[in-house]
């Protein structure tokens, strides 16, 4: 895949939305079976309004769960359909939620048993929730396998991951292939500051938890509001505080095609 120009985190906003168009433009021309991941944090909300104007109708999918705040529901129906997005949303449930039915919405519903016995046993031997015992577990069985469906039928997919998140997020490049599969993360070198000066020069609505102080969001029981860096918040009081849900780190793809 070509790429015409390059950024540091040195540049101008200017040159590093220019940078991530260069970049979006050259994916969706190398790889035309590509999507953006949005999560409706402010880090997605600026890749999918960047990604939109290289491309209006470029596919849009969310992997929610039952964990995520009511807001992020409110704010993704809001933004959905202000935006004209048409997301497919990917969530372990046995029904759809209420506040995602009869929208534009593409909504696939994943099995839960095996969520719904590990929940309970967990419970059942440690008296707490398996989000605060075992959160590798819980990611990855409403997070990390839900994604490995929503890119089976992908060759690449379109991040907001941005270096100076968090210690985890320090190595990861624009360009990543992991089986088979290419991530472009297009506003990789973002500061947070300019991520907000982006949303507030764009008139961008943001999701209204931003405004109580958190700086990164995820589930509720796994996002707290402050810390130095942005993703400090995220699974504190757990042994992954500040770390990764596993949809970066794992692969979502083997290399034959098939979701492992
Ligand atoms: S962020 Fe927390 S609640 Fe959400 S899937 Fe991961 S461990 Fe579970």
């Amino acid at each position: 895949m070509v790429v015409n120009s390059t950024v540091k985190i040195e540049s101008t906003l200017e040159e590093k939305i220019e940078h991530a168009r260069d970049l979006i433009e050259n994916a969706i021309r190398a790889y035309p079976r590509i999507a953006v991941a949005c999560s409706f944090g402010k880090d997605s909300m600026v890749t999918v309004h960047i990604a939109r104007q290289v491309k209006p109708d470029l596919k849009i999918f969310a992997v929610m769960t039952q964990f995520k705040p009511k807001e992020t529901f409110e704010y993704l129906v809001k933004m959905d359909r202000e935006w004209r997005l048409g997301t497919t949303v990917y969530i372990v449930a046995d029904k759809i939620p209420a506040i995602l039915r009869n929208r534009s919405l593409d909504v696939r519903l994943l099995p839960v048993e095996e969520f719904n016995r590990k929940a309970a046993e967990t419970e059942r031997n440690t008296g707490r929730k398996i989000y605060q015992v075992d959160p590798d577990e819980c990611c990855r069985l409403l997070k990390v396998e839900p994604s490995k469906l929503a890119v089976a039928e992908l060759d690449a997919w379109i991040c907001g991951l941005r270096n100076t998140e968090g210690r985890t997020r320090v190595d990861y490049q624009e360009i990543e292939e992991k089986g088979g599969l290419i991530k472009i993360n297009p506003i990789l070198t973002f500061t947070e500051a300019e991520v907000w000066r982006y949303i507030a020069t764009r008139g961008i609505e943001p999701h209204l938890w931003y405004a109580r102080g958190y700086r990164s969001l995820g589930c509720a029981p796994c996002s707290h509001p402050g810390g130095v860096l942005e993703r400090d918040g995220r699974w504190q009081d757990t042994s992954k505080c500040g770390g990764e849900c596993g949809i970066h780190t794992l692969a979502l793809k083997s290399q034959s095609g098939k979701t492992n």
